[in-house]
């Protein structure tokens, strides 16, 4: 089988004849350009290799309905087995990809054979950063997979266990809301001076803050971890800066993650804080598109490349870069309003757009005091995104029209 540059998807040459294509990393991103491929009328080879020795599942219940038993791991698949099926894509699952050769698409795998490959698509996504000392202490925890949820449920479900989560962005605060679920004590430290006050702003930072506290989550922000108490390899507690100490059975460690590109040294693909992309998901080899949270896409609104870590931006960057890869040069470029949702404490938040904390936001909808609205920010009059709190519909019709609007700043 082969295929030729799809018909009307925009491409004004032909990307030449490609017979198979490798997908590296077969989560989200890998999986969402299997379909997209396979829609576009790609009907060659389709090899998607994964670490993870299972199917693509879904990672946002991990910290969430997983984490508190709600959900099953069976639920967390992200497709039927016969939609897996219908892809006809050939599995290397629990394979590592190794290197990429350079100048070509040839993927070495860690058993020593190789993909040979017209073009590649890099789906590696991002693994968590480990704080530095901790890595082989007992008690101690990373959040990004399957194994990793299974591992940090079992110790949270035995017994009573004090937590303490080191980080309070997204991971630190919905596995400290999943904790208070399970009857847990736990407290959040964090070097900032509000949870997630440079993506929301000071306003619903400070509202987060309130409904940690409302709960019972202790919180140390402002507070810089020295180290960790410990007693035979077991985590015993935290130390902070200032002298004082957390007890603690169970830690988990949620402060940001580091792209999965080492695997591309030597490739002569262009790597940083991600796989550096042109705006439309190339690489500065055109047979390789990367996308995903791996991903550092170049922004012609910002002049810089930034890398997206929310589950939507990895479904829709899929799209352009299997419609460039097919035409064999950048056609499209990837625009999108950055968009993410994130559960804590019984309430949906929901952000579309990229304010910066010193934006104007005004309520628009709904009332903040019952945790129901709906709220604009503005840069000089410019809508530049749109926040919701437990006010799903409202947001959907604002994350619309912030879209269309004439006057909307990217940025
Ligand atoms: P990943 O999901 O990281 O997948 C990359 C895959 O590549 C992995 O399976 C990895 O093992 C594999 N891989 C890496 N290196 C290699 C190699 N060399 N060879 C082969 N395979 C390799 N986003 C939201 O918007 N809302 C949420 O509520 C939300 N909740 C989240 C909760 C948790 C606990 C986590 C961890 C993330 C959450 N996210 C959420 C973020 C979202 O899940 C990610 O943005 C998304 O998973 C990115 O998908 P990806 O396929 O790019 O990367
Ligand atoms: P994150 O959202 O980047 O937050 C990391 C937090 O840790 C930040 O508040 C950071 O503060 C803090 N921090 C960094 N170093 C620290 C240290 N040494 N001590 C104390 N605090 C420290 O990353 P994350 O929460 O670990 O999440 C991991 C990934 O999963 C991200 O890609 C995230 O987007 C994704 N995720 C997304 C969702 C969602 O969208 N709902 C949910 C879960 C996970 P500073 O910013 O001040 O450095």
């Amino acid at each position: 089988m082969s295929f030729h540059n799809p018909i009307g998807s925009g491409c004004r040459r032909d990307g030449g004849l490609m017979s198979t294509l490798a997908i590296v990393g077969a989560s989200l991103a890998g999986y969402s350009a299997a379909q997209q491929l396979r829609a576009a009328g790609f009907d060659g080879r389709l090899v998607m290799v994964g670490e993870e020795n299972r199917l693509p599942y879904d990672r946002p219940p991990l910290s969430k309905d997983f984490l508190t038993g709600r959900l099953p791991a069976g639920e967390l698949a992200l497709a039927d087995q016969a939609d897996v099926d219908a892809l006809g894509v050939d599995w290397e699952l629990g394979r590592s990809a190794v290197a990429l050769r350079p100048g070509e698409a040839a993927v070495e795998l860690d058993d020593g054979r190789r993909v040979e490959a017209d073009g590649v698509i890099v789906a590696t996504g991002a693994r968590p950063r480990p704080l530095p000392g901790a890595e082989r202490v007992s008690g101690v925890h990373l959040l990004r997979t399957m194994e990793d949820a299974v591992a940090l449920r079992a110790e949270l479900v035995s017994g009573r266990p004090k937590v303490a989560i080191v980080g309070g962005g997204f991971i630190g605060a919905e596995v400290a809301s999943s904790c208070v679920e399970l009857g847990l004590e736990v407290t959040v430290v964090d070097s900032a001076e509000l949870p997630l006050a440079d993506v929301l702003g000071s306003r619903f930072a400070r509202l987060c803050a309130q409904l940690h506290a409302e709960r019972g989550v202790g919180l140390r922000f402002g507070a810089t971890v020295a180290g960790l108490v410990t007693d035979a390899n077991r985590v015993r507690g935290v130390r902070l800066a200032d002298g004082s100490r957390l007890d603690a059975d169970v830690v988990l460690v949620g402060i940001g993650v580091r792209a999965n590109v080492d695997w591309l040294a030597g490739s002569g693909i262009d790597v940083g804080d991600g796989v550096q992309c042109d705006a439309g998901c190339v690489t500065s080899n055109p047979a390789v598109v990367a996308i995903g949270d791996v991903a550092s896409v170049y922004r012609p609104e910002l002049g810089r490349r930034v890398r997206a870590e929310h589950w939507t931006s990895a479904t829709q960057q899929a799209s352009t870069a299997v419609n460039n890869l097919l035409c064999g040069y950048t056609a499209h470029e990837f625009r999108a309003v950055p968009y993410f949702w994130s559960d804590q404490h019984g309430v949906r938040i929901q952000l579309a757009g990229e304010p910066r904390p010193t934006d104007e936001v005004t309520v628009t909808d709904g009332n903040v005091a019952e945790r129901r609205f709906l709220a604009q920010y503005t840069r000089d009059r410019h809508p530049v995104g749109v926040l919701a709190v437990n006010h799903p519909r409202a947001f959907a019709r604002a994350r619309r029209a912030l879209a269309r609007h004439p006057r909307y700043v990217p940025i």
